[in-house]
């Protein structure tokens, strides 16, 4: 499981854990991740996954990696896939087979029917609207339905028609018989299977009827030997039924279910069910579209296991329900790539420079470290001459002091070359500025003027010739509101602004880039290689410095 067993700060779960080993009543720790393979995996099941296979590192014990696969309609094998690939990606593995809760559909059966004949379940025949009506409210206590006394024999008979095929979806279902007027609303004869003709991913069209979540999931747990069964705080109540599962069938293991609060993130949206709206709604590029949440999105985008593990450490696990700031998920990654991603040089926005005083045609290849404080990345080759482009927006006709790059009469210096000065501007009819023409001063190579005058600023370079042309694209935002899953309609919400693209020049070097692999463009941010593109295109990681004005 490589490195990712860092050190973790402890947490209520980790308390719990370390009670039941100490009094014996577990040996060893094993969890889950039981992710429903109805979309990809997103910064949220980070959380999750951390928190469960972290622990399965941090005590030498086990995590599945279980497919909550109760629901065939939603499903898809391309998100199974995605799913397995995100987990390995952030440094996990589960132990042995990857699991399915359809793996033991034949013996969840079994278990429904036991229920049957101790008399705590029977097939109802209300429609899900009368079951609705039928179930009251937190005000009110709910009625008990028509159906609730058959006889075991018929509801064994009624099952086994389910089963076969006889009713109609949403004709019938099979219902626990515990208490329609409990304070709790998950324990009023819950609803433990309906009536589903579709095609499984899994078990293909051998069921049609498939059981609930809040039945599979305790009896999935229990079948693995789970010891600690951890989930987010809304369903805190269904521990209630899960408890009562277990304790009506005959399975010796009976795991524990432990809440923890979901992660918010500011900005975004971490519901599976809007992402998938942002998707097929072409709102975005795909499921792994820099600008998603998704683990997926977040890879292409240039964040780092490393980062995302870090995250999940910063956040913590507690039962508090509160929203991250994004400023805490860059300062991550931020943090990441400042210490170990070598430099280049990009201009994005790019003006020509010509150095009148340089010969046409020569080249010098320069000397420039990979990063300022790290010689053992060692220094790469970058070629000078005596076309270049400079970012626009380094160079003024006029400017105050403050303004510490070119000016028209002044002098700067080029990153890891000489000190220039701008003599006069060419401009085309619109009046832009179409090149700059500069002198040099040969002796400040890696060296200050010999006349001891200051050059305090300093502006990043491509050799024209030389220059990789680069697609690179800077992304903003993806919604314009801190919580645009509260709003009433979140589309409305989305930041039209949230990609803009530049065609620019990149160092030579970059064009061996690999995707994935991160660079600080100097002067501009962190960036990485686009996986998806053929040509050089460049996605933008995050800023050089906290542009959300969050707490880091
Ligand atoms: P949705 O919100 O779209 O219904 P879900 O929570 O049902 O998503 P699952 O695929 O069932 O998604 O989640 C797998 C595991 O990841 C669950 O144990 C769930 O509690 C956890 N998880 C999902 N979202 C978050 C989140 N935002 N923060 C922490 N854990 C999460
Ligand atoms: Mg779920």
């Amino acid at each position: 499981m490589s490195n990712a067993g860092e050190n973790r700060p402890s947490n209520f779960i980790r308390q719990i854990i370390d009670a039941d080993l100490q009094s014996g009543k577990h040996h060893s720790v094993h969890t889950r991740f039981p992710p429903e393979p109805n979309g990809y995996l997103h910064i949220g099941h980070a959380k999750s996954i951390c928190l469960n296979f972290g622990l399965a590192v941090d005590y030498q014990g086990q995590c599945n990696l279980r497919f909550d696969d109760t629901n065939p309609a939603k499903e898809d094998q391309e998100f199974v896939d995605s799913i397995e690939r995100d987990v390995h990606w952030l440094g996990f593995d589960w132990a042995g087979e990857v699991r399915h809760s359809s793996d033991y559909f034949e013996q969840l059966h079994d278990y429904a029917v036991e229920l049957i004949e101790k008399g705590l379940a029977y097939v109802d025949e209300l429609t899900p609207e009368q079951i609705r009506e039928y179930r009251g409210s937190l005000k009110e206590p709910g009625k008990n339905s028509p159906y609730r006394d058959r006889s075991v024999e018929e509801n064994l008979a009624l099952f086994k028609k389910m089963r076969e095929g006889g009713y109609q979806e949403g004709q019938a279902c099979l219902r626990a018989k515990i208490d329609m007027a409990s304070s709790f609303i998950v324990m009023r004869d819950p609803v433990l299977y309906r009536v589903k003709f579709a095609h499984h991913h899994q078990t293909g069209d051998k069921w049609c009827i498939y059981p609930m979540y809040d039945f599979t999931h305790c009896i999935s747990d229990a079948i693995e030997g789970i010891t600690h069964s951890l989930c987010t705080l809304e369903f805190q109540d269904n521990r209630r039924l899960y408890d009562w599962v277990l304790d009506n069938i005959s399975i010796d293991t009976h795991p524990r279910q432990y809440e923890f609060s979901r992660l918010n993130l500011a900005y975004t949206v971490t519901s599976k069910r809007k992402l998938n709206q942002l998707v097929t709604e072409h709102h975005v590029e795909g499921w792994n579209d820099p600008r998603m949440p998704t683990i997926a999105g977040m890879r292409r985008r240039g964040y780092t296991p490393e980062s995302i593990r870090e995250f999940c450490k910063r956040i913590g696990v507690t039962k508090m329900d509160n929203t991250v700031e994004m400023a805490m998920l860059e300062a991550c990654i931020r943090d990441d790539l400042n210490e170990n991603a070598p430099r280049a040089m990009a201009v994005l926005d790019p003006v020509r420079l010509v150095i009148e005083n340089y010969p046409e045609g020569e080249v010098e290849w320069l000397e420039a470290p990979n990063h300022p404080n790290k010689p053992e990345m060692g220094n790469r080759q970058v070629p000078f001459s005596r076309e270049l482009v400079i970012e626009a927006e380094d160079f003024r006709e006029e400017a105050n002091k403050k303004y510490k790059r070119l000016v028209l009469g002044k002098e700067v210096r080029l990153r890891n070359s000489y000190v220039i000065k701008a003599e006069r501007v060419e401009k085309d009819d619109a009046g832009n500025i179409t090149t700059i023409f500069c002198s040099y001063d040969a002796d400040t190579l890696g060296k200050d003027p010999a006349d001891g005058r200051k050059v305090k600023g300093v502006i990043h370079w491509v050799s024209k010739a030389h220059g990789q042309q680069a697609e690179v694209r800077l992304y903003d935002r993806l919604f314009n509101v801190p919580n645009p899953g509260g709003a009433e309609d979140f589309l409305a919400t989305l930041n039209p602004a949230s990609l803009v693209v530049r065609q620019g020049y990149v160092e030579a070097s970059l064009a061996q880039a690999e995707a994935g692999n991160g660079f600080q463009f100097e002067r501009l941010g962190y960036f990485c290689r686009d996986s998806e593109s053929e040509t050089l295109v460049f996605n933008q990681t995050v800023g050089l410095r906290d542009t959300w004005g969050g707490g880091e």
